[in-house]
């Protein structure tokens, strides 16, 4: 009796390490990107921020099932398959096949990425809706809008253009204007015409469907929801996304301000189609969210498991989505009330982020100040560095983050190579040339091992309340201390007289290394979530681990390790140069047929002035879209880092000043060139230069064959010209 007592105890204490509420189930998504482009840095950031959140809670023994997809609906699609030629399936089969590169390229390891274009999300869809039907809570009302009578469809506001009813600019869109900033409804605009065929769009009826957002028992279930939190006490929505709810849903004697919300769309759509309503479409932002689920239930069936019974509304599984604040409304409104009122599984967490901006600007394709993710890449630029630099910048607030050139390289060639990798660089060599990689620590290693531990434990906790720039603050303050610890032992001067020195300093030098490489281990492991390529790395080659970290490993002091192999290079400068490309749009646009006529001509012509064979020709139509203007140079300076670049300040008559950095430094001294006129190409978008951006392009004549002539020309004109004249 007494041995069953026992073991039952043994069995229950067992049973309560292992118990579910120590070990948790999540279903982790982020948003997903629409289908009609490539990532750019923006879903990056998300991803790294999502992936590093989800590493760290399966390192505490978490299960997590973290799925993605493609979103694939909507009139844009549709839209531009057409112009290509091609089907949206098509361009969406496109755009999927591209994902892999980037997410595999920076360490983001999705369980599963799907696509809404599916027959899960289809089915799931229509079963929501018809729930949502069924609980009275979809309705019908019929919609005068814009109709395209050439194209045959309903008009979207962003397909439509006019002169702005306030201040008459011309060619607005048709729900705010740019010139203005004035806010109207498309039937205001006057002269308005689809963009699509131009025509002027008519008036016409259509019967739309609704989901009631604005019904009593959404808005009390709503309320309840976006204050509430879930059975680990973490809250729905963060503070200042809950305030923002408050605005539309008001709260006390506030009423709420929402309104119905249109969920039908008109044929021609790429979408799901309505049960019930031939030729109407679910509205893309139904459908959209609803892929959360149907990539989950794709992944369950791929490994077998129930994909109801893990979303059991009353079950234990956390739900969290990582979200962008400019998709709130979406996530933090109609989402949740359409799962509450379908009988799904609501939310656990709405974890939102802020945009990322480059050198303190918003990111901008036609200004050249967007960072290409795959070109980063292609560069040869660790993703590491990515990860660890946006790490540094996160925390759990809904902020805007950064992407400092400069502040790039300094993160991570200071800290992150100087502080960090640094240390086991400089431990590791001692141990393996005196001590045959054997690690001994002094008498109290056992406090080492728990100090450890205990610090991993709050980096931990700092990354599940996706404090990341905190942890890393915390980390790179462990190694800083670390380092002067090694530094104020001097084992480099025990190391040169070891063969004459006693027993005891022989111990100490062993001592300070195995201590310095037990803190090196310890941090592997909490930056584990954040460089998982390079933590494994550490796990298995240095310390001879078979297996990655977990949260437990920082606290158990290694014994032994192999020799050190190098881990990790410092970031070149001249890197960044080349990930500040010239925007796309204004390299190689020349038309099919204009390319042609140049061959015919190159044929014709075996002459290369200067040279240089003439280049394709163009139609006056391309010409003038060159403007080609007057400048003074006002002022001229040297660019400091830069061999080929001077910096010029002109004068083209705008009644501001520009600066543009012209590669004329081999032909000319800034003193040569102050004062003088030259001409600039003025509507050559802005590119962003390492050291700052460049607002035009001054012209300047040189020979093909730099052999024949060196000589760099800059133009100027006649005397007489003043800045501003346009060369026609
Ligand atoms: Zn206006």
């Amino acid at each position: 009796m007494t041995l069953l007592n026992s073991e039952a105890v043994k069995l229950g204490s067992l049973t309560l390490l292992l118990a579910p509420a120590m070990s948790r189930t999540l279903f982790v998504t982020t948003a997903l990107p629409y289908a009609n482009g490539s990532f750019h840095i923006g879903h990056i950031m998300e991803y790294i921020q999502a992936d590093i959140w989800v590493r760290s809670m399966r390192m505490a023994g978490h299960t997590v099932h973290f799925v993605g997809a493609d979103d694939t609906h909507g009139a844009p699609i549709m839209l531009k398959a057409e112009a290509e030629g091609i089907t949206p399936k098509q361009l969406v089969e496109r755009i999927g096949a591209e994902r892999p590169q980037y997410l595999q390229g920076f360490q983001i390891e999705f369980d599963h990425w799907h696509s809404t274009d599916s027959a899960e999300n289809v089915e799931l869809s229509q079963d929501i809706y018809r729930k949502l039907r069924a609980a009275g809570l979809i309705n019908t009302r019929e919609i005068e809008q814009f109709y395209d009578p050439v194209k045959g469809m309903f008009l979207a506001d962003r397909y439509i253009k006019g002169e702005c009813p306030k201040c008459h600019a011309k060619d607005q869109y048709g729900d705010s204007c740019e010139a203005c900033g004035a806010v109207y409804a498309p039937t205001d605009l006057i002269e308005p015409y689809s963009t699509l065929t131009k025509a002027r769009p008519v008036l016409k009826t259509s019967e739309h469907y609704f989901f009631q957002l604005s019904d009593p028992r959404c808005i009390e279930f709503l309320q309840q929801w976006t204050s509430g939190s879930n059975a680990q006490g973490n809250k729905h929505l963060q503070a200042e996304v809950l305030a923002k709810t408050r605005e539309w849903l008001g709260s006390g004697d506030e009423k709420a301000n929402l309104g119905d919300w249109d969920i039908s769309r008109d044929a021609p759509y790429f979408g799901i189609e309505i049960p019930d309503a031939p030729g109407k479409y679910f509205y893309v932002w139904l459908d959209a969210p609803v892929g959360y689920l149907a990539s989950l239930k794709s992944y369950c069936a791929k490994i077998g498991l129930d994909f109801e019974a893990l979303l059991d509304p009353n079950g234990t599984t956390e739900q969290v989505h990582f979200i962008g604040k400019d998709i709130v409304y979406f996530h933090a409104l109609f989402w949740p009330a359409t799962l509450q009122f379908s009988g799904r599984k609501t939310p656990d967490q709405l974890n939102v982020h802020g945009f990322i901006t480059v050198s303190g600007e918003k990111m901008s394709k036609s200004r050249g100040t967007g960072i290409s993710p795959l070109r980063y890449l292609e560069l040869g630029m660790n993703a590491e560095w990515m990860r660890y630099y946006i790490a540094a910048k996160l925390n759990a607030r809904v902020e805007d983050i950064d992407f400092n050139p400069d502040d790039f390289i300094a993160r991570v060639n200071s800290d992150l190579v100087g502080k960090y990798i640094n240390i086991a660089s400089r431990a590791a060599n001692f141990i393996s040339k005196y001590f045959d990689g054997q690690l001994a620590y002094p008498d109290d290693a056992a406090l080492l091992g728990s100090n450890w531990a205990q610090a991993a434990d709050r980096i931990r906790t700092d990354l599940e309340a996706r404090e990341y720039g905190r942890a890393i603050r915390e980390i790179m303050a462990h190694a800083d201390q670390i380092n002067q610890a090694f530094d104020a032992a001097q084992p480099w001067l025990i190391a040169k007289t070891l063969a004459s020195a006693e027993p005891s300093q022989r111990a100490a030098l062993q001592h300070i290394c195995s201590s310095a490489l037990a803190g090196f281990k310890a941090l592997s492991v909490m930056l584990a979530p954040i460089l998982p390529a390079l933590s494994q790395r550490v796990a298995t080659e240095l310390f001879g681990q078979t297996s990655n970290f977990v949260w437990v490993d920082a606290g158990l002091l290694p014994s032994q390790i192999n020799p050190f192999k190098h881990l990790m290079q410092r970031v070149e400068p001249t890197m960044l140069d080349g990930l500040f490309e010239i925007p796309a749009a204004t390299q190689d646009q020349q038309p099919a047929g204009a390319l042609t006529a140049a061959s015919n001509l190159a044929d014709a012509s075996a002459v290369a002035p200067g040279g240089e064979p003439l280049a394709p020709i163009i139609t006056i139509d391309d010409f003038v879209k060159i403007d080609l203007r007057v400048a003074r140079i006002v002022n001229c300076e040297q660019v400091e880092g830069s061999t080929k670049l001077l910096r010029l300040t002109l004068d083209v008559g705008e009644g501001r000043l520009r600066n543009v950095f012209s590669g004329i430094k081999s032909a000319y001294t800034p003193e040569q060139l102050i004062g003088r006129l030259t001409v600039v190409v003025a509507n050559l978008a802005p590119r962003k230069m390492k050291f700052g951006i460049s607002e035009g392009m001054v012209l300047a004549a040189s020979h093909f064959d730099p052999t024949i002539d060196t000589g760099i020309y800059v133009l100027d004109p006649s005397s007489g010209a003043h800045p501003g004249m346009r060369i026609h």
